[in-house]
């Protein structure tokens, strides 16, 4: 009997606190109401008596500027009320980032092109995400990039991609997106082709800067940028060259003074390096946790979150589709064709002769018509996983967002795996 109750607590908090709380129990649930007051979750208001559900992996706070009492009904792993939280500073930040705006509304000139770096677990998607949410909330139209290809938040992990943010994020499920821009990398880290990851930073920079010419809101509201956790040496270098494609002018470190010292020396003098302190609320992932957010996003992609989505799968045979992968070994550059550089061969499109070894593989869908179009610059349609090879009838099944026919012919092989268990 006892361990069916299902428990039911109230937090009042203060001003300026934040009640943190973690599921971690396989199919636990709970529900979370604000009952009185205003209190926001990553800088989305809560609305009152709204029954907000969230599932195992679920790390939130709830932060109030002016107090507020919520109520949480089922078993969270974790559960506190913090009065020490870094929201003010973050809150000067989107301040400050306001006043960009203004000035570029007067002078018509460009909003604040703001990225966020720092190591692994101190808060840079969540950093990212409340500016992004205030900025809505001012009626603002930012874009938001997400150049970490290890959990790719606007897509799926292998990919970086951006978003015009027109709404809040919903509080459970956070950006909604819908028509991202989004290029295909194919692995989980940036150090596994850096040369690509750059070409496509550098691709994907300009695609940004001409949206925000044609778009005046999107314009004056400018851009905010996630980086990978990979700060050191080759990361180092990467984080830079980002800075430079986007043209940069503030960038926020969280809770590294090397990296903030190693910034604030190599920046030019007009982008602003500015120090923030993490979050103690921001919850370190061990690496089998990161392997199943990235397994969960990839899930969610196919299946839906709290709205179901059900999928399709279906046959392709070998003969329709024109399968690659980018990236061919580096050769000596005695032994490449005269004028190409042996890294070149780094951003190459391979073709890859459909067997078993694709099984569970994800394939990116690609806009591109024709292996004779820039391939590896173009951006991807959506994406397809391999359920099953059968070698003796030359076909392969996906599972497909889409019904039959695939949307184009061109997919590009992603090193990352994905185990359909539904
Ligand atoms: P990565 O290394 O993957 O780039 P990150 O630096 O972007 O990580 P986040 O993803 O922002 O870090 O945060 C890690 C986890 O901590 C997330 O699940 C997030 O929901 C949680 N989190 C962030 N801030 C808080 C907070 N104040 N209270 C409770 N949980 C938090």
């Amino acid at each position: 009997m006892t361990e069916d109750k299902v428990t039911i607590q109230e937090f009042k908090l203060d001003p300026d606190c934040e009640l943190r709380f973690e599921l971690e129990s396989k199919n636990e649930k709970m529900t979370l109401e604000l009952k009185s007051g205003l209190a926001e979750v990553f800088g989305t208001e809560l609305v009152k008596g709204k029954k907000y559900e969230f599932t195992c992996g679920a790390k939130v706070a709830v932060f109030t500027w002016q107090g507020c009492a919520v109520e949480v009904i089922g078993k969270t792993d974790v559960s506190y009320i913090a009065k020490e939280t870094p929201m003010s500073l973050y809150l000067n930040c989107h301040a400050a980032m306001e006043r960009m705006r203004e000035v570029a509304e007067k002078d018509d000139t460009r909003g604040p092109i703001l990225m966020v770096v720092g190591p692994c677990d101190v808060g840079k998607s969540t950093l990212c995400r409340l500016l992004l949410n205030y900025a809505v909330r001012m009626g603002r139209r930012p874009i938001y990039v997400d150049l970490d290809v290890g959990q790719g938040h606007i897509a799926i992990p292998g990919t970086v991609g951006a978003l015009l943010v027109e709404r809040p994020s919903n509080v459970v499920d956070g950006f909604s997106q819908q028509a991202p821009l989004v290029f295909h990398f194919g692995h989980k880290n940036p150090s596994s082709n850096s040369v690509l990851y750059n070409l496509l930073v550098t691709r994907l920079a300009e695609v940004c800067s001409d949206r925000l010419q044609a778009n005046k809101k999107a314009k004056v509201s400018g851009i905010v940028i996630n980086t990978c956790g990979w700060i050191k040496g080759g990361g180092y270098k990467m984080l830079t060259h980002a800075a430079q494609a986007f043209e940069v002018d503030t960038i926020l470190v969280l809770d590294q003074e090397r990296l903030y010292n190693e910034l604030v020396r190599d920046m030019p003098d007009f982008v602003k390096v500015v120090f923030l302190p993490k979050s103690g609320g921001v919850v370190e992932r061990s690496q089998i946790q990161r392997n199943e957010t990235r397994d969960q996003s990839v899930r969610e992609y196919f299946y839906g979150s709290r709205t179901p989505l059900y999928p399709h799968s279906f046959e392709v045979k070998w003969s329709e589709a024109k399968l690659f992968k980018i990236g061919a070994p580096i050769l000596p550059s005695s032994c490449m064709p005269l004028g190409m550089k042996a890294e070149d061969n780094l951003t190459k499109l391979v073709a890859v002769t459909p067997g078993p070894s694709l099984l569970h593989h994800l394939l990116s869908v690609s806009f591109a018509d024709s292996p004779e179009d820039d391939v590896v610059q173009t951006n991807v349609a959506g994406f397809v996983c391999v359920t099953n090879v059968d070698v003796e009838r030359q076909t392969f099944t996906i599972l497909s967002p889409q019904p039959r026919p695939l949307p184009n012919h061109i997919l590009l092989l992603s090193e990352i795996q994905f185990m359909d268990t539904h």
